[in-house]
């Protein structure tokens, strides 16, 4: 019987797509940078059939690439060009299995879509913090796979700290139940960890417990147009220490994102009322004090003392908030007609970040005169999205041909900052060669050495996250 006759047997044959136009939305990278090919896509429904369909490849050698909601940034999620691989997507594992109101967890299937989870929390008066621009089609179990980080990292910290436990179908298709909701348990090596952010190179995780937080009551936010980035850096320290630590999110954007966002997103307009260089969204929450409008108030009105604030916008309602938070989840796109764009995702210490983007523009402005730089994202956590945008007048494809030069600058400048060159999307196919530049020998011998323990036979999404062997 053929792997795929045999796969039909534990799947049934609905679960079972081979032909390329049902396949099409598994091979297609978001970007579109990387489309693959595969002998099928696999849609199991439960932990069990995950487990079994990994036992015939184990057997039969048959390489897998684990897919969730597939809108990762890195190529981890589809398959090479050469059609060898199947796909197990988690799709239809879509479920909240239970609910632990006392203990503020829950126990979810991978293929839950986390816009489906926030909403689960949301009925227990609870909150899930991992708030991203794909929440409405990635997965839990992707975000967990790539360390998911987003707007509130700040406060909650990333996808790792949001999960107590895991379940896992592991290479050889043994299935791991780690789904314990301790929240202290120092038994050894905690294993979950090397599947958070193990990119499905490890196994395939099918369940998670996650933490649940006390749903805010009060929410305040606020455009603030500040002279530099450095100013915002400051802002961030004042916003903390004058709200008792109650800053959840900190967003820095610059003036050609609002001016991207509004010529090319149908329904927005400059909030601001005058044009400043440099804004931050700061986000202020509690469940507890009603008088987030007055700390926000106090907060601007000492920035403006001592210069770091230069003018302010407070939403008046919900929409009106909502509104800019739009406009900030908008920016990734709008750059999309503006021609070429060098996508880095980084992060260098916070206090580093005003010397980090006067390095990267001037390195950049000398070997490409006039290049734009759209220069945003988490400041809070010291993670910029920096994506130097293709000077007007230039050929995109001439523009393009740049990426690995202009990678190499800013890669380099990180690495001298002590930072990382992938802050929150993660390494998978696009950067697993470049990560090998700036990680030591070391580091990267025990990754092979843990791929190796618990993969042997490199069938679990091969060629992603860690570097090509040199010949
Ligand atoms: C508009 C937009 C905004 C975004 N904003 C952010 C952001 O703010 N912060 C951020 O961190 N990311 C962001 N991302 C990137 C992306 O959404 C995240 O990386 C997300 O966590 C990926 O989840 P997914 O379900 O789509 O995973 P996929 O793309 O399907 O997979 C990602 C990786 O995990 C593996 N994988 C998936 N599911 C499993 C599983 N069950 N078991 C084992 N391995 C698995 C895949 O093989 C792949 O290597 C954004 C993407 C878009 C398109």
């Amino acid at each position: 019987m053929s792997v795929l006759a045999e796969i039909e047997t534990i799947v049934g044959p609905k679960a079972i797509l081979t032909d390329p136009s049902d396949m099409q939305g598994y091979l297609v990278e978001w970007r579109d940078k990387y489309i693959g090919k595969a002998r099928a896509v696999i849609l199991p429904k439960s932990t069990e059939e995950v487990a079994e369909v990994v036992k015939i490849c184990a057997r039969t050698n048959t390489k897998i690439v684990p897919q969730g909601g597939n809108t990762s940034l890195v190529g981890g999620s589809v398959p090479f060009e050469d059609g060898e691989e199947i796909i197990i997507s988690t799709k239809r594992m879509n479920k909240v299995r239970s609910v632990d109101v006392k203990g503020g967890t829950l126990v979810v299937d991978a293929g839950c879509i986390l816009a489906d989870l926030q909403t689960k929390a949301d009925e227990f008066g609870f909150m899930f913090p991992l708030r991203i621009g794909s929440e409405g089609s990635c997965q839990i179990g992707g975000n967990i796979s790539t360390n998911a980080g987003g707007v509130q990292v700040l406060h909650y910290g990333n996808t790792r700290e949001q999960v107590l436990g895991l379940e896992v179908v592991l290479p050889d298709g043994q299935i791991w139940n780690g789904l314990t909701n301790l929240r202290k348990n120092n038994t050894g090596y905690d294993l979950k960890q090397l599947f958070i952010g193990g990119e499905g190179t490890l196994g395939i995780v099918t369940g998670a417990v996650v933490k649940m937080y006390p749903r805010p009551k009060y929410q305040q936010l606020a455009m603030i147009a500040v002279p530099d980035p450095a100013a915002a850096v400051s802002l961030l320290g004042l916003a903390r220490k004058m709200s008792g630590d109650q800053v959840t999110a900190m967003e820095i954007i610059p003036r050609i994102a609002i001016d991207l966002v509004v010529k090319h997103v149908e329904g927005y307009s400059d909030p601001m009322p005058a044009r400043y260089d440099w804004q931050v969204l700061i986000e202020l929450s509690s469940s507890a004090s009603d008088n987030l409008a007055d700390v926000m108030q106090n907060i601007l009105e000492e920035g403006f003392e001592t210069e770091i604030v230069l003018d302010a916008i407070v939403p008046a309602s919900d929409a009106q908030q909502q509104k800019l938070w739009g406009l900030r989840e908008e920016i990734s796109g709008a750059q999309k007609p503006e021609g070429g764009s060098i996508k880095h995702d980084i992060s260098v210490p916070v206090a580093d970040i005003p010397e980090f983007i006067k390095r990267a523009d001037a390195a950049l402005q000398s070997i490409i005169p006039n290049f734009r730089p759209v220069t945003f994202g988490h400041i809070g956590d010291g993670n910029l999205h920096y994506n130097p945008l293709q000077p007007k007048d230039m050929d995109k494809q001439e523009y393009l041909g740049k990426w690995e030069e202009v990678n190499r600058v800013v890669h380099d400048i990180v690495h001298d900052m002590n930072g990382s060159i992938s802050a929150e999307h993660g390494i998978g196919r696009l950067k697993k060669n470049e990560m090998a530049l700036y990680k030591s020998s070391v580091e990267i011998d025990m990754m092979r050495k843990i791929k190796q323990a618990l993969d042997p036979q490199n069938i679990m999404n091969p060629g992603k996250l860690l570097p090509d062997l040199k010949d």
